[in-house]
């Protein structure tokens, strides 16, 4: 009998145990599966934490509907009708002092419609002049493996790019966009500049898709966290928790899985679902240690603070705002999350988000604050920002240093490069999730199910 074990319980490898038992009910196949996460829960960057009225999730707080369709797990695990949506609502920008909406008919800040740049308060007249560039420039450089920003700031202008685009675009991608490539963030862009002679004109003519609209995000009404309970629920002795795997040998075609420097399990199929600076000490092997050393990551540190005062004490009507890097603010966005989120808080009591991101050049002098530090800095920035001197009764604050990947330029050629090595060196070892194939929860479920298609294609032949 064959043995499968998945590396890693978060929702790639989740995701790939879920395809792997589905299909063995269905052909009958006789395998072995375990599933081994270090940590004492599954889920990795999924975690749901309840205080008082307050849910909130320590990682990941929502999924973008429109990159689930065709996917029916949520249907498979009996989720179906705990799908909540989030509030649409108006984003601002945090700039000199003042909360400035961000224009409508903006596509991650860039104006969808002369209007929108017109009407504009994050952008001088001058800016708004240097931006008309794109209606009359053709692109005769750029491809999709060119910076984003570069892009941006050739057809838009310097200034519209940093303080309307920029905080939007690189919170998103989590990374300067002088780094992220137009394939890995907007791709489309430039088949529009080609089109439509306009990145403007062309997310115009294009603007229905964008508006997938009122139904954008959704998440669960219990909390991501229930789909780590519904997955969790059909494993019983199939998952090996609190058991970190340590180094994976071979041995004849088939893997010697070490657990914690102890015990040892055999297999011959492996799916690694891990960040890859965890995948790279267990297979020690020198020849990935270039392709491993392409792949890069930045922090964030997630602050929540629930207090006990309505939500309608914040000070405009929308859902959040974003820094520019250049402000006052420590932090480079805060959710109001019992505004966008209404299961968020069942009493509607002010619930917010604060997320500190090492792009943020303040990042250095807060990193190492202990926990009531970063409180001090985030009551801070929320009386600064938000006019709020209320007392907190709840916070939540999760550090991931160093664990949310950024896909440079370079980033496809690594993985590429990654991919070729481990199928001649690591037969049956598969790498998998979010450091390599997306960072969205839907990439991961996608990637963890294709990653178990291809063992199941290796075992059926
Ligand atoms: P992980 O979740 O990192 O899981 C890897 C697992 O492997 C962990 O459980 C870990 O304990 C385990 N592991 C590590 N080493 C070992 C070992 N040696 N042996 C055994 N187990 C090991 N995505 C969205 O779509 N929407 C969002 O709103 C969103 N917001 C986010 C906010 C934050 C703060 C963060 C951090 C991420 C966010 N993401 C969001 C991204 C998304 O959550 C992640 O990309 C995704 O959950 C990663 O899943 P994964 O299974 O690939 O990796």
């Amino acid at each position: 009998m064959k043995t499968i074990i998945v590396i890693g319980g978060g929702i790639t490898g989740l995701s790939a145990m879920h395809e792997f038992r589905k299909w063995r009910k269905a052909t009958g196949a006789e395998v072995r599966l375990l599933l081994i996460e270090a940590s004492a829960q599954l889920g990795g960057k999924i975690q749901t934490v309840r205080h008082q009225q307050f849910v909130m999730e320590t990682g990941a707080d929502s999924i973008v509907a429109r990159k689930m369709d065709g996917m029916d797990v949520f249907e498979e695990l009996g989720l179906k009708d705990d799908v909540v949506y989030n509030t649409t609502g108006r984003s601002f920008i945090y700039a000199a002092g003042h909360l400035k909406p961000i224009p409508d008919d903006a596509v991650f800040g860039i104006p969808a419609s002369i209007e929108s740049l017109a009407k504009s308060t994050l952008v001088s007249a001058e800016g708004k002049v240097a931006a008309l560039k794109d209606l009359y420039t053709k692109n005769e450089t750029f491809t999709k493996d060119d910076s984003v920003g570069a892009f941006l700031e050739y057809f838009l202008g310097s200034e519209l790019v940093e303080k309307q685009i920029a905080p939007v675009l690189s919170g998103v991608y989590s990374g300067n966009l002088s780094d992220l490539t137009i394939a890995s963030t907007l791709p489309y862009l430039i088949d529009y500049k080609e089109q439509y002679g306009s990145i403007i004109k062309g997310l115009e003519a294009n603007k229905q898709k964008f508006r997938s609209g009122e139904k954008k995000f959704f998440s669960l009404k219990n909390g991501l966290g229930s789909l780590i309970d519904a997955f969790q629920a059909g494993l019983s002795e199939e998952l090996l928790l609190n058991t970190k795997v340590s180094r994976i040998d071979k041995d004849n075609g088939r893997y010697h899985v070490h657990l914690d420097d102890q015990d040892m399990i055999e297999a011959d199929y492996v799916v690694l679902s891990i960040p890859h600076t965890a995948a790279e000490p267990i297979l020690d092997d020198p020849s990935l240690t270039e392709q491993f050393s392409g792949l890069k990551s930045s922090s964030l540190i997630s602050v929540y603070v629930g207090f006990d005062v309505p939500d309608s004490v914040l000070p405009a009507d929308g859902t959040g705002f974003i820094t520019a890097t250049t402000d006052e603010l420590f932090c480079n966005a805060c959710t109001w999350t019992s505004r966008k989120w209404e299961h968020t808080s069942k009493s509607g009591n002010l619930l917010v988000r604060l997320f500190y991101k090492s792009s943020h050049p303040s990042y250095a002098s807060i990193k190492d604050l202990d926990h009531d530090g970063l409180l001090k800095v985030a009551l801070r920035d929320i009386e600064k920002g938000l006019g709020i001197t209320a007392e907190p009764v709840v916070n939540e604050i999760t550090d991931w240093s160093g664990q949310m990947p950024i896909y440079s330029i370079t980033h496809p050629r690594s993985v590429h490069a990654l991919e070729n090595i481990m199928s001649d060196v690591f037969p049956g070892i598969i790498l998998a999730g979010c450091s390599y194939y997306g960072v969205g929860i839907s990439d991961c479920m996608k990637n963890g199910a294709d990653s178990a298609r291809k063992i199941i294609d290796f075992i059926e032949g």
